[in-house]
């Protein structure tokens, strides 16, 4: 698998080193396969994200278009290619792994946190089956774009460390120009993960898996008395914080199989995902999520489906009586819609002001939602205006609760708008405006759309001068939108 390596190895000397320290290499060779990204012809690098780089622990000088498409492979990185299964749209698949990404290595950052520095897009793996291996420049800026602006907003999220474009075409519907993204993440193990060696009944690697997840994600862990249940209990937690937070921001995962549901909690495999606009909790965007399973509405339900499929692979961890397992488990898993409310609540508690708690919030705060979907007002704006002492018309009848709820807060006027104005954004990265910057990029080459945009969704919670058309309403003809997967 590696036809280029003493060539590779040659062309890193001129490199600044990476503090490399790869402990996914050192797990058993059940978990991975080393493999070298396919070197491409023409590289040039459209993005480095320096302040990450820098967080990372990685001097920016280390990172150029060579590195970033793997033409040049560091001095250190250990490349592999991770197995995982999964279930897609609910029919489970025993083996798909990293079809289009290498993982590099890992480095401690300058936060003492493990981190993946993984590329996407690099070429064929063993596990590519009849795909290229290969990402185009839309999905590519799509998701550096986006998951950037996750980040910014406080969202748990993979992050983008470069973009580069190949100078080569992959084909698609179209012929499309080539590129690799640089993803971080905290670990790319997936639920997925976990079904892969338990489908393969391969304890003795799911038990190091086990043991490696907790150490990594949740080291508070270490020594408990039974680790398999109380990594489910965290790992059920975080998605529950995560995926409240979507919620919280109006954000479509659009494909949320297990083989794209992080243990860590991270927002991961950003493909057909999008924002919406008009509030609907039925809103749809992915082309090939015929039946609406992964719609706004269904994303926590979801999780909890996934989460009963991790929770399946840790049976034999969870107690030697097979019967007594299912027991702990489905108790576990049944919990998830309490714990999902109270990360909910709590999200929109702030949303509309609140410091303290009354039994009445959730009903307020759902009378709200009603109003707000009977009007199609727009999520982002709506909550915004609220939130800059402005009364949307959408609300004119829910506003005078809202007003008596008020008066039994203990904060400030201005201690509520602060507080409103911190998680309520002025900007999400609109559909619309990401067709156009991607738009801008393939068809002119032209970056600096990507660019504003960027730089906008930096700051999403303080209104900038010059940014008013990013925090306005979409086109009326903007209804059905689709987004599309094959990144
Ligand atoms: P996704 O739905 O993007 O998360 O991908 C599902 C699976 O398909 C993963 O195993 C990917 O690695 C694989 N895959 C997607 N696109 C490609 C491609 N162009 N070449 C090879 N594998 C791919
Ligand atoms: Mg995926």
């Amino acid at each position: 698998m590696r036809p280029t390596g003493l060539i590779l190895q040659a062309m890193t000397e001129a490199h600044r080193p990476i503090p490399f320290d790869n402990s996914y290499a050192r797990l058993p060779g059940t978990m991975h396969v080393g493999v070298d990204p396919t070197p491409v012809s023409a590289p040039r690098l459209i993005k480095m994200n320096e302040p990450l780089a820098r967080e990372l622990g990685i001097d920016p000088a280390a990172l150029d278009a060579e590195v970033a498409v793997g033409n040049a492979i560091p001095a250190g990185a250990s490349p592999l290619a991770q197995a995982y299964a999964g279930h897609q749209f609910g029919n489970f698949v025993p083996q798909l792994g990293d079809g289009r990404a290498i993982l590099l290595g890992e480095v401690v950052d300058v936060n003492g946190r493990r981190r993946d520095i993984q590329l996407k897009g690099p070429g064929r793996t063993p596990f590519s089956r009849g795909g290229d291996g290969r990402a185009a420049l839309g999905p590519v800026l799509r998701e550096y774009l986006v998951s950037e602006a996750m980040n910014a907003l406080g969202i748990p999220t993979t992050r983008a460390l470069m973009a580069a474009t190949t100078g080569e075409r992959v084909y698609r519907d179209a012929v499309l120009p080539g590129a690799v993204l640089t993803r971080v993440a905290a670990s790319h193990i997936r639920v997925g993960t976990f079904q892969f060696f338990a489908v393969r009944k391969d304890f003795e690697s799911l038990r190091l898996l086990i043991d490696h997840v907790i150490a990594r994600h949740y080291p508070d862990l270490k020594g408990v008395e039974n680790p398999a249940l109380a990594l489910l209990d965290a790992v059920m937690d975080a998605q529950a914080s995560l995926v409240s937070r979507w919620a919280q921001v109006g954000f479509i995962h659009g494909v949320m199989n297990t083989d794209n549901s992080s243990v860590s909690g991270e927002t991961i495999d950003y493909g057909p995902c999008a924002f919406m606009d008009a509030y609907d909790p039925g809103t749809v965007f992915s082309s090939i999520d015929t039946y609406g399973r992964y719609a706004y509405a269904n994303q926590a339900p979801i999780a909890q489906w996934n989460l009963a499929r991790l929770a399946e692979t840790l049976l034999a961890f969870l107690n030697e009586n097979r019967e007594e397992a299912i027991r702990i488990a489905t108790e576990r898993v049944e919990a998830f819609p309490a714990i999902y409310t109270k990360h909910w609540l709590a999200g929109f508690r702030r949303k509309i002001g609140l410091a303290s708690e009354e039994d009445g919030d959730l009903d307020l705060i759902q009378s709200m939602l009603d109003a707000m979907q009977m009007a199609r007002a727009d999520f982002t704006v709506t909550f915004r205006t609220l939130s800059n002492d402005e009364e949307p018309e959408a609300l004119k009848h829910w506003l005078p609760a809202w007003r008596e709820r008020l008066v039994r807060d203990p904060q400030t006027t201005e201690e509520r708008r602060v507080l409103m104005r911190s998680v309520n954004p002025a900007y999400i990265p609109r559909n619309y405006l990401v067709e156009e910057i991607i738009t801008a990029a393939v068809e002119d080459q032209d970056y600096a759309p990507f660019e504003a945009m960027l730089r906008v969704l930096m700051n999403p919670y303080g209104e900038q001068v010059g940014a008013e058309r990013y925090g306005a309403l979409p086109p009326e003809n903007e209804t059905g939108y689709r987004t599309f997967c094959g990144t």
